[in-house]
Order: C-alpha cells, then structure tokens, then sequence
C-alpha cells in the first residue's frame, strides 16, 4: 500500500481517490451550468474544469474529475444556479 502526504492546499489533485470518497459525489446539470468558474475557484482539489463543449444556452459547462473528488460538496454549494447535485455513492 502507498502513502501519500499532503503537505500544501491543492495538491491532493496528485492523489487519486480510488474508493473512499465521502458518501456523495457531485453531478453537472450541463445545460443549467452558466460557467461562472465559481466551482473551479472553491473546489480544493482543483478539479472542476471548463470542458470546452457549449451547452444549448452557448455556454462552455463545467465538469469535474471524479477520480480525485473528495465528495466533500463545496462545488455544489457555491454554485449559484444550483446545477451541481451530490448522489450517494453506488446510485
Ligand atoms: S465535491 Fe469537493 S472535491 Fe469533489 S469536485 Fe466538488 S469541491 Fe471538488
Ligand atoms: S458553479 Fe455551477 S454554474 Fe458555475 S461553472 Fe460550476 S457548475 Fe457551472
């Protein structure tokens, strides 16, 4: 078994989560999202992302990286329009 220390803010982003994630994890409505940037700028792991693709609005959505989400729901509650949902875990 590996062990990685995280010494600074952000870089746990180095350190896959595999499978013991909180109880949640965060979910896009990619046509609500506005790409304000705003989970991006919260979110610890630096892991909400643009993904280039344009929704029906013509916004550019945001997406996250799963592998390394802590679940620790951040980006769903900073979110202004509300698109980020948390689902448990094998839901
Ligand atoms: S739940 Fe936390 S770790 Fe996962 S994407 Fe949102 S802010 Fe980042
Ligand atoms: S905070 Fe919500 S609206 Fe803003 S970019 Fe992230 S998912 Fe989109």
């Amino acid at each position: 078994m590996k062990i990685k220390i995280v010494s600074k803010p952000g870089t746990t982003a180095e350190v896959k989560t595999g499978n013991w994630r909180e109880l949640t994890y965060p979910v896009i409505d990619h046509e609500k999202c506005i790409g304000c940037d705003l989970c991006a700028k919260i979110c610890p792991e630096g892991i909400c992302f643009p993904t280039g693709e344009k929704n029906s609005q013509g916004r550019v959505y945001y997406e996250t990286d799963l592998d390394y989400c802590k679940g620790c729901s951040l980006c769903a509650e900073i979110c202004p329009v509300k698109c980020i949902k948390m689902v448990e875990e094998n839901k």
